[in-house]
């Protein structure tokens, strides 16, 4: 991946602003764009657009919203930015988590509004470190129907989505002006497209092993469970022309992944009232802290398994989750209706397990806080029949990347902004922190939709100026 000298011949085509990546970054970044007036052209390697969105559960929180108000939840873009920061131990820039959390709800209302995206509010169970319900998903809740969705806008709007166009290199100089982009064809084939605007929309480096171990070396060698596409090019790029980068360290990493079947399973199964063991049958956290900070707990048990143990009330609420679903057709979910045929059928030693499910449903009655610090105060008890999957804990997206800031600009190592050059989703430093813990569920959505949708406001307002 490099930064190299324009072509002496000039560029076989150029668009005034290009984006790399059709993700929800890309595909938010071109409607803004295009509705502020810029002729834009996104840039995808893959021949359907997917990404790491189309992996996800498609969950954007936001705060303030009509859907909320529908559903008589107070709460406000102050809160929701409390929330954040509280997360990421204030470790994130504020100016930037304000903006973001103030921009969060009228993202949302502007994909439902103008592009009929059909959005609803998770409302039966809390998601950890979020003070009110306002995780907003469609009908399936997944990603895939929301990538399919933004498509369909994109190309209802006449962007063109170049897809088969992996960019392997961006035209630059040392003033830092992007002046275009090359681009490789399966086949082989080059191409360049000159540009007077660049968003770089391609996620982040868990798709690199190397850039992983090198920033994070607690997932070296954890599955990644994100789109393998992502190959850390837009850090390798801010870096070739002097971006700052940021939170390097930080990540989404995920607890609760059924295994071996590779399903992600919804930590509403932790959070209703579940809890989770090792292979011998015993808690070993408190599990309601996150489920991105719990990879690496989970990956530090013996085998780096673990077994999420719930019941039937449970898997019910999780059954919205198309994974969920998924998971129980293949298998993944077994069922006892006694605590010692679930130790039985999970092979567990049967009087951990059984201490370890009295302890947990002892500290529900008594409304305590367990000896990890879980507190068990408004959580229903278990009930046969019991639910249990085997799970393990992987890497699902890196938070650190180039520097933006509130416009979504790319910032220098200086402090400076680079004079054409934007960055959304995974491709630009989140707002987690350098930490597993400091991402507060749907960060990685937030980032992506709503930066998406500010770099390309800012992308065409610097075009028309
Ligand atoms: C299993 C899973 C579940 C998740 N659940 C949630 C959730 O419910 N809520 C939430 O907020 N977040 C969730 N996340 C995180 C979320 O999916 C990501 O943060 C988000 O999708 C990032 O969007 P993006 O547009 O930046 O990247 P992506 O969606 O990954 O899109 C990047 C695109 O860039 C393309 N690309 C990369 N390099 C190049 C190149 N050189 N040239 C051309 N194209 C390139 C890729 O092919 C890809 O299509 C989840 C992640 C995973 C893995």
């Amino acid at each position: 991946m490099s930064v190299k000298a324009p072509p002496a011949d000039g560029f076989a085509a150029s668009a005034p602003l290009v984006i790399i990546g059709a993700g929800a970054a890309g595909l938010c970044a071109a409607l803004a764009a295009h509705e502020g007036g810029a002729e834009v052209i996104v840039l995808e390697r893959d021949s359907l657009p997917r990404g790491s969105t189309a992996l996800s559960a498609g969950l954007i929180p936001a705060a303030g919203t009509r859907f909320q108000r529908m559903l008589g939840i107070d709460d406000s873009p102050a809160l929701f930015a409390a929330d954040l920061k509280r997360k990421a131990h204030d470790e994130a820039n504020p100016s930037i988590v304000d903006a973001i959390a103030r921009e969060a709800g009228a993202t949302v209302e502007w994909l439902a509004e103008r592009y009929g995206l059909p959005f609803s509010v998770v409302h039966d169970f809390d998601y950890p470190g979020h003070s009110a319900r306002r995780m907003h998903g469609l009908p399936s809740r997944s990603g895939a129907e929301l990538i399919d969705r933004l498509r369909q806008a994109v190309e209802e709007a006449a962007i063109p989505i170049i897809v088969d166009a992996t960019v392997t290199a961006l035209y630059g100089g040392p003033d830092g002006i992007v002046r275009g982009v090359e681009i490789t064809r399966p086949d082989g084939a080059m191409d360049s497209l000159g540009c007077r605007a660049l968003i770089l929309a391609c996620n982040g480096y868990g798709g690199a092993p190397a850039l992983v171990a090198q920033y994070i070396p607690e997932m070296k060698g954890a599955l990644y469970f994100g789109h393998p596409g992502n190959r850390g090019d837009a850090v390798l790029w801010g870096q070739a022309l002097g971006a700052r980068l940021l939170h390097m360290s930080g990540y989404q990493g995920h607890g609760s992944v059924a295994h071996p079947h590779g399903i992600l399973i919804t930590w509403a199964a932790i959070m209703e009232g579940g809890f989770q063991v090792n292979i011998s049958g015993a808690r070993f956290s408190d599990e309601s802290l996150g489920y991105s900070e719990q990879a690496a707990v989970v990956l530090a048990q013996p085998a780096g398994i673990a077994f999420d143990i719930f019941d039937e009330r449970i898997a019910a609420i999780a059954r919205q989750f198309e994974d969920f679903r998924q998971a129980e057709a293949s298998g993944a979910v077994i069922d006892a209706s006694t605590v010692e045929q679930l130790a039985e059928r999970l092979n567990l030693p049967a009087s951990a397990l059984v201490q370890s499910f009295a302890e947990v449903e002892q500290a529900k009655r008594a409304r305590a806080v367990d000896h990890f610090g879980r507190s068990f105060a408004n959580a229903a008890p278990l009930l046969p029949p019991f639910k249990a999957v085997k799970v393990t804990g992987t890497l699902f997206h890196t938070q650190g990347g180039v520097a933006v800031d509130e416009q979504a600009r790319v910032v220098s190592a200086h402090g400076m902004r680079l004079p054409n050059l934007f960055a959304a989703g995974g491709a630009a430093a989140g707002i987690s922190g350098s930490h597993a813990g400091g991402y507060l569920s749907g960060n990685g959505l937030l980032t992506a939709t709503v930066l998406g949708r500010i770099a390309g406001l800012s992308a065409a307002a610097a075009l028309v100026k």
